[in-house]
């Protein structure tokens, strides 16, 4: 059988060759690195977290939590090694970047049939191809690619810094998870009071910038802004913001701070924090005068510098078929960052549900998307368009609930995350018995009577 070639060995293409290879397709997984890097990534091994080290909520009744639970449910690496490399973050689901990696390392090299090729891609390769390239898609790659996906979009997002553990003045500095959660002191929060958060603002909102290019317009997204861009949209934006301080009381003065700073740990050894939501587009040398007027980090030794990058995503409702594969060459999926997904968990979920695509095409069966009331089935219905109004424009997502279909009745407020909680289990469930009791979907989809439709090979043209 010839193997599926899988360009891009981040979040998506990792679980989409492990995924291929345990269904029995050979895979061929193309990886840059470390002979060419994006500017965002620094380490050799495969599924770079090239920011925050956090997965995000792993509470059950949060829509990141429940794609979480789903995907651990499904076998996937990505989830798998998180899990296994977590670190401590209240309830979030942080990891140490490095095991983490390691870890899926391990994995591509014990799945059956995977080969691995070092190299950049610069032209789409004959047979089955899998771009799982990202938001920083190499700059030949992207060129190819244009002759088919002529709305590719630019915009950036921006790291955040990391500092020193010794070099944060505990002090001043204190521990606590916001409401107590987790084990209750798993971040590190820099209090400030209101002259001095104002004189921060202001301190942020003078400081010098880097410039875009002119050819790169500035599209941000709105869950990752940089600090500057939501401290001059109002005083009290970052108040609001990343550094809200509900859920807080400074233990030295017994009272919720006016806003702060929250550190959260980067590796397992605790010898590193970064500046939760700090990312920004400030010039270095600002950065390190500014955020050192923050108190607790006046002598903060600064490991990791905030910076912006590009992403790339393509027009997906527009270019894709239901199976995610090009509309204009069905050899083609895409996966990942790159199809319109936002986030670490999204892209790997992304790259399962694009292996059981491929997967299936193979294995001349009908593709079963998951059904949209599942975090799997809400992201596959944000790539086809299905969760939008027609006409909406097309942005990457992370996966909220407003993906997912409402309720049916009339749900109180206060049980809507439970309810949707519980109908992705019960969903995810149905779909998984019918997934693995139908041997050929495409001749009997009678009994299938999730939302998500079926889609029959001989559907998809070729
Ligand atoms: C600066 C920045 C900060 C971000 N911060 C966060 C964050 O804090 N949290 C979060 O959840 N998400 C964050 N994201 C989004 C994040 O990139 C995605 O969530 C995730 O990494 C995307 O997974 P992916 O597999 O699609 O792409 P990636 O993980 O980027 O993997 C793509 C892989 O393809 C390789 N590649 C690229 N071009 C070629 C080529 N031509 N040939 C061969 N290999 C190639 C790259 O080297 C890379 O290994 C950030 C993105 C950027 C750019």
């Amino acid at each position: 059988m010839e193997p599926v070639t899988v360009i891009g060995a981040g979040l998506a293409g990792s679980e989409c060759a492990v995924q291929l290879a345990r269904r029995g397709i050979p895979v061929r997984l193309c990886e840059m690195k470390p002979l060419r890097r994006s500017p965002a990534h620094r380490m050799d091994g495969p599924a770079e977290l090239v920011c925050s080290n956090s997965f995000r909520s792993d509470s059950p009744e949060t829509p990141i939590g429940i794609l979480h639970a789903e995907l651990r449910r499904l076998g996937s690496v990505i989830l798998g090694e998180a899990d296994r490399c977590r670190v401590p973050a209240g309830e979030a689901l942080a990891v140490d970047r490095d095991r983490f990696s390691a870890g899926v390392d391990r994995a591509l090299g014990a799945a059956p049939g995977l080969l691995r090729v070092v190299g950049e891609v610069e032209a789409l390769p004959s047979g089955d191809v899998v771009i799982a390239t990202g938001p920083l898609t190499s700059e030949a790659l992207t060129g190819a690619l244009s002759r088919w996906t002529g709305d590719k979009l630019y915009f950036y997002d921006s790291i955040a810094p990391i500092v020193a553990a010794d070099s944060v003045d505990e002090t001043i500095a204190f521990r606590a998870s916001r409401w107590g959660r987790g084990d209750g002191a798993d971040y590190l929060n820099l209090p400030l009071d209101e002259a001095g958060y104002r004189a921060f603002v202001r301190e942020v909102v003078a400081a010098e910038k880097v410039v875009p290019h002119a050819f790169e317009e500035p599209r941000y997204f709105e869950g990752c802004l940089p600090i500057e861009v939501m401290a001059e949209r109002g005083e009290e934006t970052l108040a609001h913001g990343p550094m809200k301080p509900v859920g807080l009381v400074d233990p030295r003065t017994g009272r919720r701070p006016y806003a702060v700073v929250q550190l959260r740990q980067e590796d397992v050894g605790g010898t590193a924090y970064n500046l939760v939501g700090f990312q920004t587009r400030l010039t270095w040398p600002e950065q390190r005068r500014v955020f050192r007027t923050l108190p607790g980090l006046q002598s903060a030794e600064f490991l990791r510098m905030g910076q912006i990058h590009r992403n790339t995503f393509i027009d997906a409702p527009r270019l894709l078929g239901p199976d995610l594969s090009l509309q204009a060459e069905p050899r083609v999926w895409f996966t990942g960052q790159i199809s319109g997904v936002e986030g670490y968990v999204e892209s790997a979920a992304s790259g399962y549900l694009v292996a059981l695509a491929v997967a299936a095409r193979r294995q001349g069966r009908a593709f079963l998307p998951p059904p949209g009331e599942t975090a799997l089935g809400a992201l596959y219905h944000h790539v086809t368009g299905a969760a939008h109004p027609p006409g909406t424009e097309y942005q990457p997502s992370n996966v909220t609930f407003g993906l997912f279909p409402p309720l049916p009745g009339r749900v109180p407020k206060s049980g809507r995350r439970e309810a949707h909680a519980a109908r992705a289990r019960a969903s995810l469930s149905q779909w998984i018995e019918f997934s693995e009791t139908s041997s050929s979907p495409s001749s009997g989809p009678a009994a299938w009577t999730g939302t998500s439709g079926i889609v029959d090979p001989a559907a998809v043209a070729r």
